[in-house]
């Protein structure tokens, strides 16, 4: 294990432990790899502007909540998104894709991180809650 000073590619820096052997220059070459990334700050930045842009409501809850959930709702939400295109183009009738479109409003008005965060092991554990919370609201 040793110690690197690496900069990434946003110009943040910050030390790093990287482990495993280094007898073909591995660990420098991992330090390098960090050049081509941003740091968590500024790509925790990005996605919050693409979910933003994206029409994604504004996120309640810590930041370290927040820029998690911003990872998972930026992965998210273009996925279902794509689902609802291919249901339309599987031939789904206008009523199923109303339902649908509800469903993902509701997702996008999500305001809270830890909600994110507890559904963020798929996006279908998160449609699947979301539509049950939308019953819910027309029941
Ligand atoms: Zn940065």
């Amino acid at each position: 294990m040793a110690q690197y000073d690496i900069t990434y590619r946003c110009g943040h820096t910050d030390t790093v432990q990287i482990y495993g052997t280094n007898t073909h220059g591995e660990r420098e070459r991992k330090a390098a790899s960090y050049g081509y990334r941003d740091c968590p700050a500024c790509q925790a930045a990005k996605a919050g502007q693409a979910n933003k842009d994206a029409g994604l409501a504004t996120l309640e809850g810590s930041p370290k909540q927040v820029a998690w959930a911003e990872s998972i709702r930026g992965k998210f939400m273009p996925m279902l998104d794509q689902e609802r295109q291919g249901c339309a183009d599987h031939g789904a009738n206008a009523e199923q894709l109303a339902k649908i479109d509800t469903v993902l409003a509701w997702l996008r008005g999500q305001k809270s991180a830890a909600w994110w965060i507890d559904h963020r092991l798929s996006s279908h554990t998160a449609l699947r809650a979301a539509g049950q919370a939308v019953n819910k609201q027309e029941a």
